[in-house]
């Protein structure tokens, strides 16, 4: 597949659905494509979603779904497809001629004259002895996954001391879970109202100040991992029926375009022209859901513009 688009938005997360509604708005409908052929991104593993303005809390789930609600009373499609590289390309609309972006994928390649990156972060795996060979299999790094695959939950070890951690630990105690909640320091990079929730939630235990160091199976639980542990009294065993880890997310922004680079003068412009960076992708790490959809938004009328500032030119 080659075709040519005014706009493609790379990740229908909140980041890519503002930016997606707010082009349409402005009468240039985008391509949007997502990885899972799905709007809603990372927020339908959150817990609860109580910071978002105007909005009563609710969980990430039902945040996600009323994503693909506001996408769909603009009617706009979305595109399964998992993007892998984009290059800056000179390329030809029958008669005329358009510098423009190369959006390569697994269904082709789409010339584009702008394009938004809102293809959020990935997480940080976890480099123990183990722990890559039992990767969905019974190891998990986000709750959504966790919870598709684990039918019964019984001891569950959460792996991490930040916010996504603490939030993992009150779904999956939600879900009848027993929790023990593994935090390398000796105090949690979380803090406020999530740790007051985890420190009411008698189903949720905090070990602090202690690391993994090794995960194997059990051999007395076909089921069920053994995680090797030390902390300030030694080394010790976990037995946990499951393993959710969120030690750390990082942008895949880089690896789409080696040398991607911020502009100075506004983070989500890029030193590409026409090229946008926003969401998570363009913070690095986890962030939030109000600085996405903002970030999205003033994308989308960059975006707008940059097209309307460089029509394709007869050759
Ligand atoms: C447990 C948890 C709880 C949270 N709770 C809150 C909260 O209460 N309040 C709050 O404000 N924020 C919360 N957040 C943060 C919030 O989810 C993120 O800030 C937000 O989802 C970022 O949106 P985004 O669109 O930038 O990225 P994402 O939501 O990560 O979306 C990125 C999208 O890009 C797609 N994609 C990735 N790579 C590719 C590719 N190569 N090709 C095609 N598609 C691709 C993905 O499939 C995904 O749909 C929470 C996050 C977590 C993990």
């Amino acid at each position: 597949m080659c075709i040519n688009e005014h706009i493609v938005i790379v990740g229908a997360g909140p980041a890519g659905c503002a930016a997606a509604i707010q082009c349409t708005r402005l009468g240039v409908p985008p391509l949007v494509l997502d990885r899972t052929g799905q709007v809603g991104g990372l927020i339908s593993n959150a817990f609860l979603v109580e910071n978002y303005p105007g909005l009563e809390p609710m969980r990430g789930t039902e945040f996600a779904d009323r994503l693909t609600q506001h996408f769909a009373r603009f009617g706009i499609p979305i595109t399964r497809g998992v993007v892998t590289a984009l290059a800056r390309t000179s390329h030809q609309l029958s008669a005329l001629s358009q510098e423009g972006i190369t959006v390569c994928g697994d269904f082709g390649k789409i010339h584009a004259t702008s394009v938004i990156v809102a293809v959020g972060t990935e997480s940080v795996r976890l480099d123990v002895p183990g722990a890559a060979e039992l990767e969905g299999n019974g190891l998990f790094y986000e709750v959504r996954h966790f919870l598709e695959f684990h039918s019964r939950l019984g001891q569950t070890v959460v792996i991490g001391g930040g916010e996504a951690a603490f939030d993992y630990a009150l779904s999956l105690a939600r879900a009848d879970a027993k929790v023990i909640l593994l935090v390398r320091a000796p105090s949690p990079r979380a803090h406020g109202r999530l740790v007051e929730m985890v420190n009411r939630e008698p189903a949720i235990k905090v070990v602090l100040h202690t690391r993994p160091r090794a995960i194997r199976a059990n051999p007395a639980n076909c089921a069920g991992f053994v995680i090797e542990t030390s902390g300030p009294n030694g080394s010790s065993t976990l037995q946990a029926d499951g393993i959710l880890v969120a030690i750390g997310r990082r942008s895949t922004a880089p690896s789409l375009l080696p040398g991607l680079e911020a502009d100075p003068r506004n983070p989500i412009m890029t030193r590409d022209p026409g090229i946008f960076v926003v969401g998570d992708a363009r913070a690095g790490s986890l962030g939030q859901l109000a600085i996405a959809v903002g970030d999205g938004l003033q994308a989308a009328e960059a975006a707008v513009r940059h097209v309307r500032e460089n029509p394709a030119v007869r050759r």
